[in-house]
């Protein structure tokens, strides 16, 4: 690692963003990296020498392009001075000479000087892209120094939002000056027996403070690890059914996902969930290699396997940073731990302690002597004893407040776990927690949501079913088609797939999104993630565990049943068709013969006509033939069926149609009614289902 630097780190100390660094890695041919791969030192050289060249060239165009302003504007001013002299002297036999007429320089704009404009502005985008602070003159120091002394000055990182509802997302935008750097979220994800619980309680203890101290007397549902003065948060209920669980309520929480795989086990049905999970939701993924200790391990096939999920490890050109550890023997964690604040860094983790307060449960239960106890996260602004807060169809007075040690505290700010005490009843994890005024308000507000809940369960909802993408003809604006699939062997899995995956070729404005794949029978889990995902879940040759059942029901998720492929395959093909934007075709939907004119002073020229065949609608073309020439052709503007306004009249009746733009109506005219009208999308597939 001595001779390699992450890109945001060398942006960073180059005083630049990282995407224009990336784009410049990418002149050089680096590419498929993000801001958190690492780069060798000759690289790193290569690409901070092309930035000098390219600043030192925008440079010198900057300082030409001045140079030539400079020069433009002298001559400009000495042409008006001539002009004020000239302008003076005319005026001079006037008694009272008018002052010197001072014509701003702007105003002799020529089209000229407008594409020379132009040209300066793109060349000042250039100079604020390319040339950082370092690349003035005066401040160019050698690169070779600067690279030795990586240390970090001012965040630069990319933002990874959530679907968080507002109020409980990481702060984006403008940071206020009274921000304070928040601790990263982690939640330990994995198969099971693979160690999740085992690293969770080792790395606790490496907070040498919390040890000291007499140990965590009570778990809370999440913990704080310290480690080098910095802090990171544990979400300490390990797995992905609760990592889901948070995210399908909107209440995502991690900012980061430690996949546990075990080095002597490897990639398991579990590990490929969490992975799924994990980027389903869009959480950077740091793999602990565990249990190296064992004699089977093998942490290079775990890397292969992992190659399969889109999981590069570093070493394999990729830039998924995987740590060997020993969970059982504490061995490797402080890399571990290093790696994690390392990207956490990437990411501006910021809070606004100011603001209105805004928290995430985490955790939540009834305790037989506390009652409902809730773990929050507190994701901006500070909750207090004594606080009206809702949560959900929870509310109450905050009774009490825990650190994650579990002793008492008044009030806790951002970025920080805390148990809160006093709410009417346990809230699920995932919600988010605010305070209100009083009582009255919480009552109030909760009502509401009940009874939003209650219609929300009555009208359907919003999530996706085959049957509504059949029929929301067009109306879709989201052209993904997600996916959850489920068989019973792999071999199964991997036939699915593929066909899906051909199905997906075979039509471009549709694109399927296998957003999980496993082995087993439906569970809940997999509900969960088609819940937070927006998926229809495709099962084949399984069965639907009772849990999945019930939660999908609740939670309006579509379970799909197959026992024969093909028809898996048609009904997708047909959701996919009903997912197309419509056709819209130039028909000729009627005619009409004209039988009568009537001329109106105050209404014009009414043709009464006949129609012969389909219908005449207004707002449609018409064409109006005669002795086989085109005699007029526009709109119907207007269409009366005896005295009426009429939308469209149908053969064989009589009406009167008439247009400002046409008076020259003859009896036995012949109309064509063109009307646009939705044609039914045909399956673009080879084999129609
Ligand atoms: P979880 O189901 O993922 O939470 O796994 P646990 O933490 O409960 O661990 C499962 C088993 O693996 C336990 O018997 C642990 O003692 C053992 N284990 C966990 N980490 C290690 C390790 O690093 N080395 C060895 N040899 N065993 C481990």
């Amino acid at each position: 690692m001595a001779d390699q630097v992450r890109i945001f780190q060398l942006a960073r100390k180059l005083g630049l963003r990282s995407e224009a660094l990336l784009q410049v890695l990418g002149d050089l041919g680096v590419e498929d990296v993000s801001a958190a791969s690492s780069i060798d030192i000759e690289t790193a050289r290569a690409a901070a020498e092309l930035l000098a060249e390219q600043a030192k060239e925008a440079r010198r165009r900057a300082d030409e392009q001045a140079a030539r302003e400079a020069a433009a504007a002298e001559e400009a001013a000495a042409e008006e001075a001539a002009k004020a002299a000239a302008a003076a002297a005319e005026a001079a036999p006037a008694a009272e000479a008018a002052e010197p007429v001072e014509a701003p320089a702007e105003e002799v704009t020529t089209g000229d000087e407008a594409a020379t404009e132009e040209v300066k502005e793109a060349e000042e985008e250039q100079v604020e892209r390319w040339v950082p602070a370092w690349a003035a003159p005066e401040s160019l120091r050698s690169l070779e120094e600067q690279l030795a002394e990586l240390e970090f000055e001012e965040e630069e990182g990319e933002e990874l939002y959530l679907e968080l509802p507002e109020e409980a997302r990481r702060p984006s935008g403008d940071r206020p000056e009274h921000a304070i750097d928040v601790p990263p979220v982690v939640s330990v994800l994995g198969h099971v027996d693979h160690g999740k619980t085992t690293l969770l309680d080792a790395l606790r203890e490496t907070d040498v403070v919390a040890t000291e101290a007499g140990g965590i007397t009570q778990h809370i549902g999440a913990s704080e690890v310290q480690t080098g003065g910095n802090t990171i948060v544990f979400v300490d209920t390990p797995g992905h059914a609760a990592f889901t669980a948070m995210r399908a309520r909107g209440g995502q929480v991690a900012d980061i996902v430690v996949l546990v795989v075990a080095a002597d086990d490897g990639v398991m049905p579990q590990t490929a969930e969490a992975i799924g999970h994990a980027q389903a939701a869009d959480v950077p993924i740091i793999v602990a290699i565990n249990k190296t200790d064992m004699p089977g391990a093998d942490p290079d096939r775990v890397k292969q396997q992992l190659l399969e999920h889109e999981l590069v490890a570093e070493d394999y050109g990729g830039d998924t940073i995987m740590v060997p550890v020993s969970a059982l023997r504490k061995e490797n964690l402080d890399s571990l731990l290093e790696m994690i604040l390392l990207l956490a860094e990437v990411r501006e983790l910021w809070a606004d302690p100011e603001a209105d307060f805004a928290g995430v449960v985490v955790e939540a239960a009834r305790d037989d002597s506390r009652g409902p106890v809730a773990t929050v996260l507190v994701r901006n602004g500070e909750i207090k004893v004594g606080d009206m807060v809702i949560c959900g169809a929870a509310y109450g007075r905050v009774r009490r407040l825990n650190d994650w040690h579990g002793k008492s505290v008044k009030s806790m700010g951002p970025g920080h776990p805390v148990e809160v005490i006093g709410l009417s009843e346990p809230p699920q994890a995932g919600e988010v927690m605010t305070r209100v005024k009083g009582v009255k308000v919480a009552r109030e507000i909760v009502g509401q949501r009940e009874e939003e809940r209650r219609a929300a369960g009555l009208a359907g909802s919003g999530r996706a079913s085959l049957k509504d993408l059949y029929r929301e003809l067009g109306e879709l604006a989201v052209k993904d088609l997600n996916l959850v699939v489920k068989a019973d062997v792999s071999g199964s899995v991997q036939v699915m797939e593929s066909q899906l995956r051909a199905l997906d070729l075979q039509l471009e404005e549709v694109e399927i999104v296998i957003v999980h794949s496993g082995v087993g029978d439906v569970n809940e889990s997999d509900v969960l993630l088609a819940y937070a995902s927006d998926a229809i879940i495709l099962g084949f040759h399984v069965g639907v565990t009772e849990a999945a059942v019930r939660t999908a029901e609740a939670e309006h998720v579509e379970i799909r049943t197959y026992d024969v492929i093909y028809e898996a395959l048609a009904d997708i093909q047909n959701a996919m068709v009903g997912m197309l934007d419509p056709i819209y075709e130039e028909r000729t939907v009627g005619h009409g013969r004209v039988l009568q004119i009537f001329r109106i002073s105050r209404i014009g020229v009414i043709a009464g006509t006949v129609i012969t065949d389909g219908y005449a609608q207004r707002g449609t073309k018409m064409v109006v033939m005669r002795d086989g020439d085109v005699a007029f052709e526009g709109t119907v503007d207007s269409l009366k069926h005896f005295n009426d306004e009429a939308r469209r009249v149908d053969a064989p009746n009589e009406c009167g149609i008439s247009t400002p733009d046409f008076r020259g109506w003859e009896e036995g005219d012949e109309i064509a009614f063109v009307a646009e009208v939705e044609v039914p999308r045909t399956t673009p597939f080879d084999s129609a289902g």
